[in-house]
């Protein structure tokens, strides 16, 4: 079989399609080779020898060596020089080349083909022993260090005590003999180490550099690189030999890196650094400042050094040329290698350029707009998960970082502000017009008020879909959970973590993008939704056939979604509404009252504010879908949880204290998750529900008749597991519908529906069809009830499970497509068999992550609903599922 692939001398036998075969590098070098472009000649042995090598004992192919030999002769032809040859030696490089990109992980070696003998070749061709005896000396170091294991310190100090003892500074004080001597001197330390000499022939060199390269495959690094980045370790290397080039030949000869456009803007600008004299490593190595390509980009840093541009105006022509043709062949940005040697271009190497989302969203849609690309393909290529970047401020990248613990990543954004560790502190602070932070162990409904106030949240417990994360995007405030190292003293108001104390009133900062907290505030910067933001998300939504609704419940969170776009709420959770100071006592005499009428003459209370909620929500949405889930939440959970909150709401409702505590041990719940929440509470009391539709109905009639336009409320019940549990509350909010109807003398149309939450729901979605007109699937409980993990206490061992690889994705976050997915499947089948126009939607925390909305798509949902700040993601995710 064909093991080795040829390319240069203007054709290859690769391309750039073929980068399974010969890994990127391989691939594009081929690619430019073919395209004319000025590519020194090489090889690339395939990673199918790779694979070879690891299954066979680490031997290779039998006819690799002759195929080798074959290419060498072909680059020796090309270049007019010989691999060993005394007079006019070849050197080579050796480079790794995998599949996809991992930057730094492999090995290289430069300057192959040199020793004692060739080496005075080298300069007595380019009339310049020093740079020949330069070369040797970079040669035997790298090649000692990657494939002899010599490490790289020993050369080090011979290089310093050889400077020390002759008075020198910079390796360009040294002279030819210089370096002549300590060669030498490097080649004595190679066989101290070893035992033996530095090989002296040349095709042990190749051989010895070749299999360094297919083992460096399997060193630590590159295999932690790859579990990092999920690339299989079947995928293997391929090997790139390519003549040698030299950019350290003299002042007519330079090496530098390039953008085909700004990798931080997008700016269709050419972008990037060069060096005079030098070979590539030390432009990244950072020891001399690197000039910049074009004058333009120098005089707007205002640098003194001379540009490219300036210095060789004639190669930086034809570079600007091969930016052109690269761009117009990849149709995408590029990042490029290039030498110049003796005023002669050069490449060595292009790839697509990695870049910010802003970046990344201004070349998508200029490349759009310049009929370079489609607007399909410009879409396609933006990151859903990216345009999180453009949403929140960030931290500035070039601030300093002071580590303090992380956690996950649970709502995006970066805030900084002073610690507190309750909820009432945070809005006591807050008042006070101090920005806070809110740092609890786990966060409960009761803190709302406190997470709303704070400039992020904190939390040592808990997992994506907790209680914190889920309100935390909710409400677009950065958030950092589960972070297990801090050690919380809510007695003491301290903090503890990577021995580090922190007091209440300090000063941190979460980022909420990589889960990271810091001490001291780290400055952030504010997003811009520019026009092409703007432009990208038309193209999107010509595309979509998915809705895109919003979770939320206030009139801010309605706004936002509306702001970015969502076309009606999904989910408004009224139980979030029931929470608000001047409406607690009123819902916490409900709770405690001892009979039917007890609760109805406190839900009198708490109807108006529920109607003016919903006059709000409706207002704001404009004649679009609100769907409007009734309570669900246990009722324990709006008991007082302190003494001085008993006696307030004793004094309040007029009982005993005592009844109060007698109530809440009533109904404390061993498993409150699985206990009198969702529709079982309006079964036992359906007054709540009946209050609930009511204020509903008013507030739709009463916006209706106002702003003359529809109004369409659709309500929903929670974790229904029966057909039964719907019919009677159904009747419970006909009823209700009915009696405002006939009371203001008008009708609207309006939508019962269910969420489906749990297992027997989804079996029996073909009975419930019946009597619901819609299904949103609350994938949060679904996916609690169909796993058995509680959704607030599975962080901890879920991570373990991820890294055994026993459910790839945290299921609460990104949908787990085989269980929960058959059910989804299952239940929207057998729902539309009943009844063919049923409505689908999803409105569980997956309804914002890419890779459920792509399965969303493909089952047949009719919207997802997320957080509001999900929803520009939402949208372009959705229009990505339907290309
Ligand atoms: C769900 O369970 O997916 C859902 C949306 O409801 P909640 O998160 O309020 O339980
Ligand atoms: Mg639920």
């Amino acid at each position: 079989s064909k093991w080795v692939y040829a390319f240069g001398g203007g054709a290859a036998e690769g391309r750039s399609g073929m980068k399974n075969l010969l890994g990127g590098k391989g691939a594009n070098l081929a690619e430019m080779a073919n395209l004319g472009l000025p590519v020194p000649p090489g090889f690339t042995i395939t990673t199918e020898v790779c694979t070879y090598y690891y299954t066979n004992g680490n031997v290779y192919p039998a006819d690799l060596k002759a195929q080798v030999s074959a290419a060498l002769t072909q680059i020796e032809k090309i270049m007019g020089s010989t691999f060993g040859s005394i007079d006019n030696p070849l050197l080579v490089s050796v480079r790794s080349g995998a599949r996809a990109s991992m930057p730094g992980m492999m090995d290289t070696v430069l300057n192959l083909g040199l020793n004692d003998q060739t080496v005075e070749g080298l300069a007595a061709r380019s009339k310049d022993p020093r740079f020949a005896y330069d070369s040797y000396r970079r040669f035997i170091q790298m090649y000692s260090d990657v494939v002899l294991g010599v490490e790289h310190h020993h050369f080090e100090d011979i290089l310093d005590s050889h400077k020390s003892d002759h008075d020198l500074t910079l390796d360009t004080d040294l002279s030819a003999e210089d370096w002549k001597t300590v060669v030498a001197a490097y080649k004595e330390k190679v066989k101290e180490e070893l035992g033996r000499p530095f090989p002296q022939t040349v095709e042990d060199q190749l051989w010895g550099a070749i299999g360094a390269v297919f083992g460096s495959w399997m060193n630590q690094r590159a295999i932690t690189y790859r579990r990092l980045h999920d690339i299989p370790s079947e995928w293997g290397t391929a090997v790139n030999v390519q003549a040698m080039v030299f950019g350290n030949m003299g002042d007519d000869c330079a090496t530098g890196v390039a953008f085909t456009r700004n990798p931080s803007t997008g700016a269709n600008e050419f972008y990037g650094e060069y060096l005079v004299n030098a070979q590539g490593e030390d432009v990244v190595a950072g020891i001399r400042t690197p000039q910049y390509l074009t004058t333009a980009a120098r005089q707007a840093a205002g640098a003194d050094l001379p540009s490219m541009e300036e210095v060789m105006p004639r190669v930086f022509a034809d570079l600007e040329d091969v930016r052109r043709k690269l761009e117009a062949h990849f149709t995408d940005m590029q990042d490029l290698e290039f030498t110049v040697q003796q005023s002669k271009l050069w490449m060595l190497q292009t790839r697509t350029g990695k870049r910010t989302a802003a970046a990344a969203l201004k070349i998508a849609v200029d490349m759009a707009e310049a009929g370079l690309i489609s607007k399909e393909a410009a879409v396609r290529r933006i990151e859903p998960g990216a345009l999180d970047q453009l949403l929140h401020p960030t931290l500035d990248p070039k601030a300093e970082r002071r580590l303090l613990a992380h956690g996950l990543p649970a709502s995006p954004g970066a805030a900084s502000g002073r610690v507190v560790f309750s909820a009432e502190d945070a809005e006591l602070w807050t008042k006070k017009g101090e920005k806070v932070i809110l740092v609890r162990i786990e966060t409960s409904p009761e803190d709302i008020g406190g997470m709303h106030v704070s400039q992020g949240i904190l939390t040592s417990r808990g997992g994506m879909t907790s209680h914190a994360a889920v309100v935390a995007r909710g409400m677009g405030r950065p958030c950092v959970a589960g972070a297990g190292e801090l050690r919380i003293d809510y007695r003491a108001k301290t903090l503890k973590s990577m021995g580090q104390e922190v007091k209440e009133g300090d000063v941190i900062t979460l980022d909420g993008s990589t889960g990271q907290v810091m001490l001291g505030a780290v400055p952030t910067v504010q997003p811009e939704l520019t026009g092409d933001f703007g432009t990208l998300m038309g193209w999107v939504d010509s595309i979509r056939t998915l809705k895109v609704r919003a979770n939320a419940e206030t009139p801010l969170d309605a706004r936002t979604a509306r702001h970015f776009g969502a076309e009606g709420i999904g989910l408004c959770r009224t139980e979030h509404m029931f929470f608000d100071p001047s409406r607690i006592i009123a819902v916490r005499e409900m709770i405690l009252a001892s009979d039917e009428e007890g609760r109805r003459h406190a839900l009198a209370k708490i109807q108006p504010y529920q109607k003016n909620d919903f006059v709000e929500l409706f207002e704001i949405m404009q004649g679009l879908p609100v769907t409007i889930r009734l309570l669900d939440p246990p009722l324990h959970e709006f008991l007082p949880g302190n003494d001085a909150e008993m006696e307030e709401v004793a004094r309040a409702a007029g009982t005993d204290i005592a009844v109060l505590r007698a109530r809440n041990t009533q109904l404390h719940e061993a498993n409150p998750m699985l206990g009198h929440r969702g529709c079982r509470l309006g079964i036992t009391y359906p007054e709540i529900y009946e209050m609930q539709a009511r204020a509903i109905f008013e507030a739709a009639v009463e916006v209706a008749r106002k702003s003359g336009k529809t109004v369409s409320p659709e309500i929903m019940i929670p974790l229904v597991g029966t057909k039964k549990e719907l019919d009677l509350l159904k009747e419970v909010i006909d009823r209700a519908a009915a009696e405002v109807f006939k009371a203001s003398g008008t009708t609207l149309d309006y939508l019962v529906g269910t969420m489906i939450e749990l297992p027997r729901a989804a079996l029996t979605a073909g009975a419930i069809a019946e009597s619901a007109a819609f299904f949103s699937f609350g994938t949060n409980d679904l996916t609690q009830t169909t796993l058995g993990m509680s959704r607030d206490d599975s962080g901890p061992f879920l991570e373990v499970y991820r890294q055994r690889g026993i459910y790839e994705h945290d299921p609460f976050a990104s949908l787990d497509q085989e269980g929960v997915g058959e059910l989804i499947q299952i239940a929207a089948e057998r729902g539309r068999k009943t009844r063919p126009n049923l409505k689908l939607g999803i409105c569980g925390e997956h309804g914002g992550d890419p890779a459920s909305i792509a399965f969303c798509q493909r089952v047949g949902l009719d919207y997802v609903s997320c957080s509001p700040y999900r929803v520009p993601i939402a949208r372009l995710a959705a229009a990505q599922a339907a290309l």
